[in-house]
Parts: structure tokens; C-alpha cells; sequence
């Protein structure tokens, strides 16, 4: 089963391309709720872009072609903050802020956090959008860094977030314990009855140390 690639998925406000893989159960017209993963929403946290990426190498051996479940990966949102190890785009603007969710808000309380001036303003945030829109996925997983935890936003992804706690050791949470106005999590879940998991990695971890802590959960998650 080949997977698909699209190298320029969309552009980032700095005229990035963002790439997006899919299996081909996950394309078209034709939609079965994928999974969706996604890494780099935040250009300074490598160790998400780095799991996604893994992640994507364990989908392409041949052995795990009978994987029929839908699911689409975007290795990197903000490949301009990646670019930079900055946390914003090319505007400046928190991508998680961003989100045209019911309770995004023109207030930050620190630059890092600015959410744009308008909510769904950057194209990053336009394009993830447009696909949750489309393709109505059953639950989104994005994989970020700072402290470790594993924060669950939508009780029918439990299953899916007690897999990563336990793949991990990482605590699971019902909120990362601050407010997020704007972010994927309300805009996903609140607004659209779609789950959302966050994976938080210790920030400034070995890179190469993600994919073992997370790994075997997303594995198992895969495979149900
Ligand atoms: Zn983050």
C-alpha cells in the first residue's frame, strides 16, 4: 500500500511548504475519519516534528502496509518557527492561539502567546481548518514539548490517551492547567465534537528518545 505524499500540502505565512502524508484509505471525496497527526505547531519544540517524522518511517515499512486504518500526518505546521526554533510563525502569532474557536480572544498576556490579529488570521491555521473541516477526523493528536504530560480534550479519546500515558509514564490530564483561547483543542473539540490529545515531550529531550516513549502507544493506537 503506498503512502501518499504531498510535499506542499499548503504555505506557511513565511512561503514554506507544509508537507502531508496519508494512506490512501484517508483522500478523496470518499472519507473515513481519520487519524490525525500532527508535530511542529510550535517551531521550538523539535521533539514533536521528530516523533511525527517517526512516525511516518514506521508507517512506510512494507510489514505495517495492512494498516488500513485512515490516518493523514503533517510532520511539521510552522515550518517557519522551525526554521527559526521560534515558537510563533513568520507573523509572530502562536498558532495554538489562533484557531477560530468560540472563545478565541484578542488579550495574551506574553508576546510568545500572540494569537494574530484576527481568529483563523494565518494560513498554517487556514489550512489545518480546512482539513479538520473536511475530513472530520476522529480524533487529532498533536505532539509538543515542555513538561511531560499527556492532555486529553474529549472524553470519547480516552482509550487513545491512557495508551500514550501508559506508553510514556506521562501523566494524563484533562487540561495543560492554563487557559488556551484560540487553541485546536477548544476549537476541535468544543466547537466540533472532535477529541484532541496533546503530547507534551520534556522539553530539550534526546531527540531520539520521543518516538520510544511514544512510539509503542501510537503503535497500539494504529492498530485497534
Ligand atoms: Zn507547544
Amino acid at each position: 500500500m503506498d503512502i501518499k505524499h504531498l510535499p506542499q500540502w499548503a504555505l506557511s505565512a513565511g512561503q514554506r511548504p507544509i508537507e502531508l502524508y496519508h494512506n490512501p484509505n484517508c483522500h478523496g471525496a470518499n472519507l473515513k475519519s481519520p487519524l490525525v497527526f500532527i508535530g511542529g505547531v510550535h517551531g521550538d519544540e523539535p521533539e514533536g516534528v521528530r516523533l511525527a517524522l517517526d512516525l511516518i518511517e514506521y508507517l512506510k515499512l512494507p510489514e505495517n502496509s495492512a494498516l488500513n486504518r485512515p490516518w493523514a500526518v503533517i510532520p511539521c505546521l510552522n515550518p517557519d518557527g522551525f526554521k527559526h526554533n521560534s515558537r510563533v510563525n513568520k507573523n509572530g502569532v502562536d498558532l495554538n492561539r489562533n484557531f477560530p474557536a468560540s472563545n478565541w480572544s484578542a488579550e495574551y498576556s506574553k508576546k510568545r502567546y500572540f494569537p494574530g490579529p484576527s481568529p483563523g488570521s494565518e494560513p498554517e491555521v487556514k489550512a489545518l481548518v480546512e482539513l479538520i473541516l473536511n475530513l472530520k477526523p476522529q480524533v487529532i493528536f498533536h505532539f509538543h514539548s515542555w513538561e511531560p504530560c499527556v492532555v486529553l480534550t474529549g472524553e470519547p479519546a480516552l482509550k487513545h490517551a491512557q495508551c500514550l500515558s501508559q506508553s510514556s509514564g506521562y501523566e494524563l490530564k484533562n487540561n495543560i492547567g492554563y487557559p488556551t483561547p484560540g487553541s485546536l483543542s477548544h476549537y476541535a473539540w468544543v466547537d466540533h465534537k472532535i477529541p484532541v490529545i496533546c503530547t507534551e515531550e520534556q522539553e530539550h529531550s534526546d531527540l531520539n528518545k520521543t518516538w520510544s516513549n511514544f512510539g509503542p502507544g501510537l503503535i497500539k493506537i494504529l492498530k485497534y
